[in-house]
């Protein structure tokens, strides 16, 4: 049993067939995915599918890319989704300075609001942070989640990772870190300690090898798992268990459905 942290399957590239991809993905042992929104529809469109299908689960939030025009009505409407019963993380959220396709004072400012938001309703949160290390860690210390979160598709150096994991966040591995110049991340996967590291696929981006290049899917998260399996000498199926064990953790799925 494995739980793709983070996918977008809501995406139009599986719109021919999707339900061949969620079939792939229960046949080769994927039990859960939390669909991620990025933008009010994309979250509303996550919303819908955890509605429609028990092994899919949600996250609402506004990607930074997305954060110029976001008004308090956007806000009022993620508030609600927020209540939705299998909405299980405020995300993704953050910094990306790599695009900059939002203005950065802009960036942090919703960031930071969706932060106050995630605690005032008891979510988790989801980060998004691309060559914004820096901002993303004084935001985070400046307005700690109250009830933790995860950095999704680590990127980052071992030395920023153990900051990290002080503060109580958990880092989640993508297809990246089966990338033959993947030599931080690997780093990273090596120290991280068992209980704070989740995996993920976020597909369709970041296909793993031996896919890299090709449409990402749920089912290809088992390449993660492989990896991370071979990065921490440890059997594939401990690292399954241990990854969905620190999922449930920290979405705190056993209270919430
Ligand atoms: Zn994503």
């Amino acid at each position: 049993m494995i739980w793709d942290t983070h996918a977008h399957i809501d995406d139009p590239v599986y719109t021919e067939d999707f339900q061949e991809v969620t079939e792939r993905m229960k046949s080769s042992g994927i039990s859960r995915v939390t669909n991620v929104g990025y933008d009010l529809p994309s979250s509303e469109r996550s919303v819908k599918l955890a509605q429609g299908y028990d092994f899919i689960y949600a996250a609402i939030g506004i990607h930074p890319h997305n954060a110029e025009g976001v008004t308090d009505e956007t806000f009022a409407k993620l508030l609600l989704l927020a209540k939705e019963p299998k909405v299980l993380a405020w995300g993704e959220i953050g910094l990306d300075y790599y695009r900059d396709l939002s203005p950065r004072p802009i960036q942090k400012e919703i960031f930071i609001q969706q932060i106050k938001l995630a605690n005032e309703v008891g979510l988790p949160i989801i980060i998004h942070n691309r060559d914004a290390h820096q901002d993303v860690l004084e935001i985070v210390k400046a307005h700690p989640p109250k009830y933790g979160g995860v950095f999704h598709c680590y990127s980052g150096s071992w030395e920023m990772a153990k900051v990290l994991l002080n503060l109580g966040f958990y880092l989640s591995f993508a297809g990246p870190v089966t990338y033959k110049n993947a030599r931080h991340t690997v780093e990273v996967a090596t120290h991280v300690p068992l209980d704070r590291y989740l995996v993920e696929t976020d597909s369709p981006y970041l296909t793993p090898e031996p896919r890299r290049g090709k449409r990402n899917e749920p089912t290809y998260v088992r390449e993660v798992v492989k990896k991370l399996a071979e990065i921490k000498n440890l059997p594939f199926e401990e690292v399954a268990l241990q990854t969905m064990h620190n999922a449930e953790t920290v979405f705190g799925i056993s209270q919430k459905v």
